[in-house]
């Protein structure tokens, strides 16, 4: 058996990552770092601080810019509001927000949704000296399967009950914030 120990790239400090974690932070450092199966290499992680929070904590999130196209919605209600709604809200790109931390499913998919509801703004900042972010845990494949599941709940929510949706979405790969919560 091989044991690989792993050093951060900036400032060579030894790295221990839990099981799960692909995006963390070097202790020491405080450099995001990328783990894959090929080792560690540095992350690219934007920081925001959205208006009106007050940084308790910086929380790892996969933003997908890009376009939900709703393909087929059959409701029982047949609610005129509640169609309207939806097609609005997905008339145009939107920001799609995706929880990375390990959280509970149904707290993500909560998140997840009211971010997008929100459309909260988000501007890159520097990175704020000693930031420490919660590692991310999900992949951005990983990630994609979650917003599936967020959109999903979004459209379910909706006053008509939903009881078919497809969709698809037109997103290049996301990009990692950490996202001052
Ligand atoms: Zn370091």
């Amino acid at each position: 058996m091989k044991l690989l120990l792993l050093r951060c790239p900036v400032c060579q400090s030894g790295l221990q990552p839990e099981d799960e974690d692909i995006v963390f932070l070097c202790r020491d450092c405080h450099t995001p770092i990328f783990l894959s199966e090929q080792g560690v290499e540095t992350a690219e992680v934007f920081y925001a601080k959205p208006q009106g929070n007050t940084a308790g904590q910086w929380l790892p999130f996969w933003l997908f810019e890009g376009r939900v196209r709703i393909t087929t919605r059959e409701t029982q209600g047949g609610v005129k509001a509640a169609e309207s709604e939806s097609e609005a809200m997905w008339s145009e790109p939107r920001r799609l927000f995706v929880p990375a931390w390990d959280c509970p499913l149904p707290q993500a998919r909560q998140i997840g949704m009211e971010m997008i509801e929100k459309q909260v703004v988000v501007t890159a900042v520097n990175r704020p000296q000693n930031a420490e972010m919660k590692a991310a845990v999900l992949t951005p494949d990983d990630a994609r399967k979650l917003l599936d599941f967020i959109i999903l709940t979004i459209e379910a929510e909706r006053m008509d009950w939903l009881t078919d949706i497809s969709f698809s979405l037109e997103a290049p790969p996301p990009t990692l914030w950490a996202i001052a919560m």
